[in-house]
């Protein structure tokens, strides 16, 4: 199975790619997370994305579509993959169906999350990542706790700089005008399947595995 989960930033795209990941044991492929990890790793790449995401833009084509050609060759893809937040954009989209089909792949679906803009923003701001494992958390997951739930490293909870409120303003918009026209893109060629995210994580999965399965 190849997806492509698809939706606006703080959606939940990332929550239920890791869910379907496991429930079909294919990697989850978050593009946004390999640069988080070479940011903090302080790689050339990181060095070079990091402003640019603490902004709310996006990193250049090329450098994504060379991020996701050297990714999906790896042997642990033969058997599905999940892509989150790629493609970004309709160049990015061109590249991917021409790397697929290189690599004779035609079965890729994409699945399209939406939801109200201002509960996403809602959402993102009340987000928290733990500054070692990256794992985000409700504020009310945790309330009252000074070590991380996943790594239980101590008092690292923080509020990413993308999930600032203004930023997130500036992350939509960045979507509505480059990422939305990526949609209508896979539309002509009869490949999405649309999903409401309104709702809790358990709601949205079971909704998502429904649509798959028809
Ligand atoms: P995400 O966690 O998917 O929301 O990604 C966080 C940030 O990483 C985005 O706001 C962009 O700056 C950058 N990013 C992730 N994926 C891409 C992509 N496919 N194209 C361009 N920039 C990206």
């Amino acid at each position: 199975m190849r997806l492509l989960l698809f939706g606006a930033p703080g959606v939940g795209k990332g929550t239920q790619a890791k869910l379907l990941s496991i429930k079909f044991n294919i990697p989850h492929i978050s593009t946004g997370d390999i640069l988080r990890e070479a940011v903090k790793n302080q790689t050339e790449l990181g060095k070079k994305a990091e402003e640019i995401m603490n902004r709310g833009d996006l990193v250049p084509d090329e450098v994504m579509i060379g991020i996701i050609r050297d990714r999906l060759i790896k042997s642990d893809c033969q058997n599905g993959f999940i892509l989150d937040g790629f493609p970004r954009t309709t160049k990015q989209a061109i590249a991917l169906d021409k790397l697929l089909d290189e690599m004779n792949i035609n079965d890729l679906k994409l699945i399209n999350i939406y939801a109200d803009e201002e509960e996403i923003v809602k959402r993102l701001n009340n987000r928290r990542a733990c500054k070692e494992c990256g794992k985000i958390f409700t504020l009310s997951e945790i309330q009252d706790k000074d070590e991380c739930p996943n790594c239980h490293s101590r008092t690292s909870f923080y509020l990413r700089d993308d999930d600032k409120e203004e930023v997130i303003r500036k992350r939509l918009e960045v979507f509505r005008k480059n990422t939305e026209p990526v949609l209508t893109y896979y539309e002509k060629k009869g490949k999405v399947i649309s999903v409401n995210g309104f709702g809790d994580i358990e709601d949205v999965n079971k909704k998502l595995l429904n649509a798959l399965s028809k």
